[in-house]
């Protein structure tokens, strides 16, 4: 991989903001006039840690990622951005991505004026290597993978997933946002061998915390480098630090939940399968399924009408007269069952 060849030239070239909380790191200090802040008002008057030094030790010990490995933003959408910001060039670059896949890498690919090339996944929703890498010329920049995948819920198969980071020559993003539900190893354990991979994670799934907005992506610190010479200076807001560090000391919480979430999965499906109006269910290895069933349209409006909120995938590639459903709480399910069995 030539690495210099995949980043923007404006990148490569570019001098990033220094902000005061870059520029002086010493701990002695005890009088800040460097920054235009306000004195009062402590702790919510001092601008945050720029690059959330305390919080990725922590994250670390939970992550099995060194620091050094990690860039941390306003969600994933944060880190999805700055890829297309970083590498590709608008109009002339291009993205390949397996569909159907979570929307945001084609929005923000419309956004940055950068083609996105679909490739749809084959039966039962299997990532196929050599179709991925037929797509990509010498304009792709980077490659899309999503696993567990949203919205189909599977995990790609690791052999192909590694044969496309070992033969594309650029970036390939492995969006690793549910796999705290899934069994299988997950992809950040796998970074030194690796130096084109960005794994993302988030917060906002198992860890419950959609509120605080708080994404990752593990990479090697050249890529590292680059996510903080683009991102804005203060893109974590305190608050947020405080809150994820908390609820990172809570991993009995964590694991409480997954248990109770995966329980549920592996009692909801089967319930579901034996419905009249369930044609298909796709395994899953994420907080979520889909299924699809007689008519996705007029039950998605039936459910609305109790009250209750799934996500009708009719219109996207693939998922024709298909639902999205989270798993909710032990209630949750049990409203949901009941109504769908009273459908007609
Ligand atoms: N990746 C995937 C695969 C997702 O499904 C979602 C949210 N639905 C995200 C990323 C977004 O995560 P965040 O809340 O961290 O922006």
């Amino acid at each position: 991989m030539n690495f210099e060849q995949l980043v923007r030239p404006n990148i490569q070239r570019l001098t990033p903001y220094s902000c005061a909380r870059d520029e002086f790191k010493g701990k002695a200090a005890h009088v800040f006039l460097d920054a235009n802040e306000n004195p009062y008002n402590a702790p919510l008057n001092r601008y945050p840690d720029p690059l959330q030094e305390e919080l990725k030790q922590e994250l670390s010990r939970v992550k099995g990622v060194p620091p050094t490995h990690m860039f941390l933003g306003n969600g994933s959408d944060e880190a999805i951005d700055l890829v297309y910001r970083i590498f590709c060039e608008p109009k002339v670059d291009n993205v390949v991505a397996i569909a159907p896949t979570y929307g945001m890498y084609e929005v923000c690919a419309h956004i940055n004026d950068v083609e996105y090339r679909s490739v749809p996944l084959d039966e039962g929703f299997r990532l196929n290597a050599d179709k991925l890498l037929a797509a990509c010329d010498s304009k792709t920049k980077a490659v899309w993978l999503c696993s567990p995948n949203n919205p189909t819920g599977n995990c790609l198969l690791r052999s192909e997933v590694e044969r496309v980071i070992s033969e594309f020559p650029g970036i390939v993003v492995v969006d690793e946002a549910y796999s705290d539900f899934s069994q299988q190893r997950p992809f950040r354990l796998d970074l030194p061998q690796y130096p084109n991979l960005i794994v993302l994670n988030t917060m906002s799934k198992a860890w419950g915390c959609a509120a605080i907005r708080l994404g990752m992506a593990f990479a090697d610190p050249a890529i590292i480098a680059l996510f903080n010479k683009v991102k804005y200076p203060y893109n974590v807001n305190l608050l947020t630090q405080q809150q994820a560090a908390e609820m990172l000391h809570n991993l009995p919480k964590l694991q409480q939940w997954l248990t109770t979430i995966c329980t549920e999965r592996s009692h909801l499906l089967p319930a579901v399968a034996e419905l009249p109006l369930c044609r298909r269910l796709y395994p899953t290895d994420a907080n979520f399924f889909l299924a699809e069933v007689t008519d996705a349209d007029s039950i998605y409006h039936y459910l609305v009408e109790r009250g209750i909120i799934v996500r009708n995938r009719n219109r996207v590639v693939l998922c024709g007269n298909c639902l999205r459903i989270t798993i909710g709480t032990p209630q949750e399910n049990c409203e949901l069952l009941a109504a769908l069995r009273q459908y007609r």
